[in-house]
């Protein structure tokens, strides 16, 4: 089902997406006032996702299997932010899938060897190369995302409904967007106007 619609628009990026493909790709899973937008939904959603920050060649294809281990990785990827943010300790299995992703190399090709060829070297699984390679990357990027100077000031956008991540320019700031900080804004001056209410 494609949770996609016109409707929806992303915010720009987060601070800290343009030094962080890893928290740009945590923040591919947005909660909108208007609803869920994921970014990688579909096999074609992801592919543009992953072209659009030249993790992929242009006219790659990624296949549902694919675009499905991507979320898979960002379900685990936003676990650690979170725990990070949190200065909790994240379950094992939060960081064995990073490690995974990190481990994972596509440019070992395997020897064939067949008539009427002979022996020739070709990759592994063509098909999964363009999602292996990007998330060896993103993999990469997120332990150094969680363990650089930039982890002390990675932030959980304090604007409800919004999920993203960022990394905070300033200190007082903690969410990731102007429509956020309007919202949250708004929430504030709502919520003295109601006690001025109850008070008066
Ligand atoms: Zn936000």
């Amino acid at each position: 089902m494609r949770t996609v619609n016109a409707a929806l628009t992303a915010p720009p990026p987060a601070p800290g997406s343009e030094q962080h493909v890893a928290l740009d790709f945590a923040n591919s899973d947005l909660a909108l006032t208007a609803g869920r937008l994921d970014l990688l939904a579909t096999p074609a959603d992801a592919t543009r996702w992953l072209v659009e920050r030249g993790l992929a060649p242009v006219g790659a294809e990624v296949y549902e299997y694919c675009a499905g281990r991507l979320r898979d990785l960002r379900s685990h990827l936003r676990v650690l932010l979170a725990a990070r943010v949190d200065g909790a300790v994240p379950p094992p299995e939060a960081v064995d899938a990073l490690n995974s992703a990190l481990a994972a190399t596509s440019s070992a090709a395997l020897l064939r060897w067949d008539e009427p060829h002979g022996p020739y070297r070709a990759p592994a699984h063509p098909v999964d190369q363009v999602a292996v390679h990007a998330m060896a990357v993103i993999a990469a990027d997120a332990a150094e995302l969680l363990t650089g100077p930039d982890a002390e000031r990675l932030a959980a956008c304090s604007a409800s409904p919004c999920t993203r991540f960022l990394v905070r320019t300033h200190a007082a700031r903690h969410w990731c967007s102007v429509r956020c900080g309007d919202r949250v804004r708004a929430a504030r001056a709502y919520a003295r106007r109601t006690k001025a209410d109850a008070t008066s």
